[in-house]
């Protein structure tokens, strides 16, 4: 069967905000979850496949990526292919949908057996400048995890016998029927501390300072999310939650950044465009020397090729902008002046602006 679009899937549109995507994963995910659809195969196909439209469209690494490449460019690696996403994921991805009870206590305790039980996730903010997006970085960050203290041991919990499931049996008119809840005392996990050291909470966690490492690619921007899987918080009887790392962009002060391009603003005397000359300007790898063409004229574009961003898809480098500005005097010295006035009449200072130069918009389309 053919991969449906992930936008027609969740029945939202191409530019639908993260809130409206979020809402229309929640109605399908609640119109299909298989405690509603038992034994109904057609049921957990949906379910499966509004999941993993919701993993890559929540993601706005992963969207853009969808958007730029379709399924291929989501289906490699990360494993998000139909098959690839198991209930076990789906189930975990319900804390961040659903709020912190997740989905077992959404549905009164239905799905609590089904969830894999994972450790929270841990946020942080990353802070990266101009230099550090463009080429990637190795960062060092601080974090705050729950751990399992050293020496913990546990053992069986004696309250629902190290299922994780306490099973009511109700008499009805129908006849019995049994109904499955999370166990309150083990939370699920079917096994309780049974030493600790002293500083362990009851649960055998504790909060332990550690410092992580993380290879930052080149070209991620604001608000990007990479995600180390394992690094959040430990949960007895479960896997750690996940490390999610934030992006924050520090604005540069001098060079701007345009997708994968840095845009530059130089600034030049009117003798320097006349004359031609030779001028230094800053890149992010330090500064170059260009060529100013005598007869240069101003909203000339210059363009250093490789000098940009890296892409994140791929291998390829955005280049650097140049935008050359003559700067006319707004001062000049009686001496100036006169030698100023003595030209004026030259035919060479009238502008004749159709000879050579393109409108601005013939150039912007030019260069992107
Ligand atoms: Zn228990």
């Amino acid at each position: 069967m053919a991969k449906r679009d992930y936008y027609e899937v969740l029945g939202v549109s191409k530019s639908a905000s993260p809130e409206e995507i979020k809402k229309a994963y929640r109605k399908l995910a609640i119109q299909y979850h298989p405690d509603k659809n038992p034994d109904n195969p057609e049921a957990e196909d949906k379910f499966k496949e509004a999941a993993e439209a919701y993993e890559v469209l929540s993601n706005p690494e992963k969207r853009q990526r969808y958007d730029q490449f379709g399924h291929q460019g989501v289906g490699g690696s990360g494993g998000y292919g139909g098959a690839g996403m198991n209930m076990e994921d789906i189930f975990s991805q319900f804390g961040d949908i659903f709020g912190g009870g997740g989905f077992g206590s959404f549905f009164g305790g239905g799905g609590g057996g089904r969830r894999a039980r994972k450790g929270t996730n841990l946020r942080v903010k990353l802070k990266l400048n101009l230099q550090e997006i463009a080429n990637g970085v190795e960062k060092k960050i601080k974090v705050k995890r729950h751990v399992i203290a050293p020496g913990v041991t546990f053992k069986s919990c004696t309250t629902c016998q190290g299922t994780g499931q306490i099973k009511k049996v109700v008499n009805t008119m129908l006849g019995q029927m049994v109904s499955a809840s999370t166990c309150a005392v083990c939370g699920g996990s079917g096994q309780i501390v049974d030493k600790k050291p002293a500083e362990a909470d009851s649960k055998g966690l504790i909060v332990k300072e550690e410092i992580i490492s993380i290879n930052i690619p080149g070209g991620v921007s604001e608000g990007m999310q990479l995600s180390m899987s394992g690094k959040g918080n430990e949960i007895p009887g479960g896997i750690p939650g996940d490390l999610l790392i934030v992006i924050e962009e520090v604005e540069d002060q001098i060079l701007q950044r345009d997708g994968n391009n840095v845009v530059y603003d130089l600034y030049i005397s009117f003798l320097d465009a006349a004359l031609g000359s030779s001028v230094e300007v800053p890149t992010i790898d330090g500064k170059v020397k260009i060529k100013i063409d005598p007869g240069t004229q101003s909203g000339k574009m210059l363009r250093l090729k490789g000098k940009g961003i890296k892409d994140i898809n791929g291998y390829s480098k955005g280049d650097q902008l140049i935008m050359v500005n003559v700067w006319t005097p707004t001062q000049l010295s009686k001496e100036e002046r006169q030698a100023l006035e003595a030209m004026k009449g030259s035919e060479n200072f009238k502008p004749d602006p159709g000879k050579f130069e393109k409108s601005f918009f013939d150039k912007m389309k030019e260069f992107f």
